[in-house]
C-alpha cells in the first residue's frame, strides 16, 4: 500500500514522479495506492468556508483559485478525449463544491456535517485525476472510492471507523477486484447512515493504515516531501540526516516530539499487524527513507536515534503542604484537564509529593489555570495548595533511542552539554 500526500499530488509535475513510482512498484505485486487531496486544497475549502460563513463574499475568489489550480493540474497532465472528460466531471464537481459553499454563505452557518462533505471533493478530485492520468499511461488501474468500504460512527470531522464492517468491505472487495493499481481517495469514509464522513486532518495516512492491515499488506510505503525521519529538525540543524532503521516506538518518540511526518495515531492499523512503515520522498525516490520495523535493527549505529523537540510549551505546577500524602490530587488534576479537552504533554513529580509539574501547549495554559484553580477552589482558599504557577514559553528536547536504557552516560552527557550552553532544565522525565 502506498499513500501519497497532498505535496506528492500538489502538482501535474509531482504526479508524473508519482505515476512512475507507481508502474515501477507495481512491476512486483499488485499495489494499492491511497491519496490526499491535491496539496493546499484542504486547507482552501476551510478558508473558503470559514469566510463565507462571515459573509465575506470574498470567499468566490478562493473558490475560484481553487477550481483553477484543479484545471491547471488536469492540463499538465491530460489530453485529448480524456482530457475533456475529466474536466468535464471534475468542473461538475466543483459546481456542487460552490453550491455548497453558497449555501453556507446564505446561511451563515456551517456544521460538522457540512464541513465533511466539504472537504471529501478535495480528495474525490484528485483521485479522479491521478486515475485517468495513469490509466492514460497505459496502466491496468481501477479506481474505488473508499466511501464504500470504510464505515464510521457519525463523529463529523473526526469519525471514527467501524472496523469489522470496513475490514470485511475491504477483504471481499479485493477478493473479487484484483488490479496491477488500485487508486483509493483517502481521508473520507462514509458512516453507517450513508452520511459522507471523514477521518480527521491528516487521515489519509489512516485510509493507507486501515487498508495495508485488513489486506495483510507486506508493507505500507508513506510518500512524502521529505527523504524520511531526521535524526532531528533539519530547519534547524545544518547536519540533520534521515535515519535508516526505526523500531515503531523510537518512530512514535520522535513524531510525537516534533518530526511531522508521521501522526502515530494513524498508523496503529499497521502497528498491531507488524507491518513495516517505510517512509520515502516522491521528489527524490532514490533516496532510501526510513524503514519503520517491530525491532530496530541497530547494527553499529548509536543508540541514539534523533533528538527532537517541541516549542511553545507551558510548564504549569500545582504545589502545596496540603498535597503531601494524600491521595486523589493527581487524579482531580488530569480529570480536570481531561474535561477540557487540554492535552498533556509532559508530566513529573518530585518523590516529596509537595508538587507535581505538567507541560502543555502555551495556547492552553491560560484556561488550565483557570479551570485547575477553580477545581482546587477550596484547598487554595485554606492555603493548603497555591493557585497554579505558569511558565510560559519553554522548550521540551526529547533524546530518543530504545537501546538507550542499557548504555550509561548519556543522560550525564546531554545535562553537561546543556549546561556547558547556559541551558536551563526545568523539569525531566524519562
Ligand atoms: N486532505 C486531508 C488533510 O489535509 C487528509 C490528508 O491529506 O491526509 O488533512
Ligand atoms: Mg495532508
Amino acid at each position: 500500500v502506498l499513500k501519497f500526500g497532498g505535496t506528492s499530488v500538489g502538482s501535474s509535475k509531482n504526479i508524473s514522479k508519482v505515476i512512475k513510482i507507481v508502474k515501477t512498484e507495481s512491476a512486483s505485486e499488485n499495489i494499492v495506492v491511497v491519496v490526499s487531496a491535491v496539496g493546499g486544497i484542504t486547507d482552501k475549502l476551510l478558508i473558503a468556508a470559514d469566510k463565507a460563513i462571515r459573509k465575506d463574499h470574498s470567499y468566490k475568489e478562493d473558490f475560484e483559485a481553487l477550481r483553477l489550480k484543479h484545471i491547471e493540474v488536469i492540463d499538465g497532465l491530460l489530453s485529448g478525449e480524456v482530457h475533456e472528460a475529466t474536466t468535464d466531471i471534475v468542473l461538475e464537481h466543483l459546481s456542487r463544491l460552490e453550491k455548497l459553499l453558497d449555501g453556507v454563505y446564505l446561511i451563515n452557518e456551517l456544521s460538522p456535517k457540512t464541513t465533511d462533505k466539504l472537504l471529501s471533493f478535495g480528495e474525490l478530485i484528485s483521485s479522479l485525476i491521478i486515475y485517468e492520468a495513469i490509466k492514460s499511461k497505459g496502466v491496468n488501474v481501477q479506481l474505488k472510492n473508499s466511501q464504500n468500504l470504510i464505515v464510521t460512527d457519525s463523529n463529523f470531522t473526526n469519525a471514527a471507523v467501524n472496523f469489522e464492517e470496513t475490514n470485511a468491505n475491504i477483504t471481499t472487495y479485493f477478493e473479487s477486484n484484483q488490479k496491477m493499481v488500485t487508486i483509493l481517495p483517502g481521508f473520507i469514509s462514509k458512516s453507517e447512515n450513508d452520511e459522507i464522513t471523514t477521518l480527521g486532518r491528516g487521515g489519509s495516512d489512516y485510509t493507507a493504515a486501515i487498508l495495508a492491515a485488513a489486506l495483510n499488506a507486506s508493507v505500507l510505503q508513506i510518500w512524502t516531501d521529505v527523504s524520511g525521519m531526521f535524526t532531528t529538525n533539519p530547519k534547524m540543524v545544518k547536519h540533520a540526516k534521515p535515519i535508516a532503521k526505526l523500531s515503531y516506538l523510537e518512530a512514535i518518540e520522535l513524531s510525537h516530539f516534533g518530526a511531522k511526518v508521521l501522526y502515530p495515531p494513524t498508523v496503529q492499523p499497521v502497528l498491531r499487524k507488524d507491518i513495516p512503515l517505510l517512509i520515502k520522498n516522491t521528489l527524490a525516490p532514490e533516496d532510501p527513507g526510513t524503514l519503520i520495523t517491530k525491532i530496530s535493527e541497530n547494527g553499529s549505529q548509536s543508540p541514539i536515534k534523533g533528538i527532537s523537540n517541541i516549542n511553545n510549551v507551558s510548564l504549569l505546577t500545582l504545589q502545596g503542604n496540603g498535597m503531601v500524602g494524600i491521595p486523589g490530587f493527581s487524579k482531580r488534576l488530569f480529570e480536570t484537564l481531561a474535561h477540557s479537552k487540554i492535552n498533556v504533554i509532559i508530566i513529573t513529580q518530585a518523590s516529596s509529593e509537595h508538587s507535581i509539574c505538567i507541560g502543555v501547549s502555551d495556547a492552553d495554559a491560560l484556561s488550565a489555570k483557570s479551570v485547575i484553580d477553580k477545581e482546587f477552589e477550596n484547598e487554595i482558599s485554606l492555603h493548603k495548595i497555591d493557585p497554579l504557577i505558569i511558565e510560559p514559553n519553554l522548550s521540551i528536547v526529547a533524546v530518543v533511542g530504545d537501546k538507550m536504557k542499557s548504555h550509561q552516560g548519556i543522560s550525564g552527557k546531554m545535562f553537561s552539554t546543556l549546561g556547558k550552553n547556559n541551558v536551563n532544565i526545568r523539569a525531566i522525565a524519562q
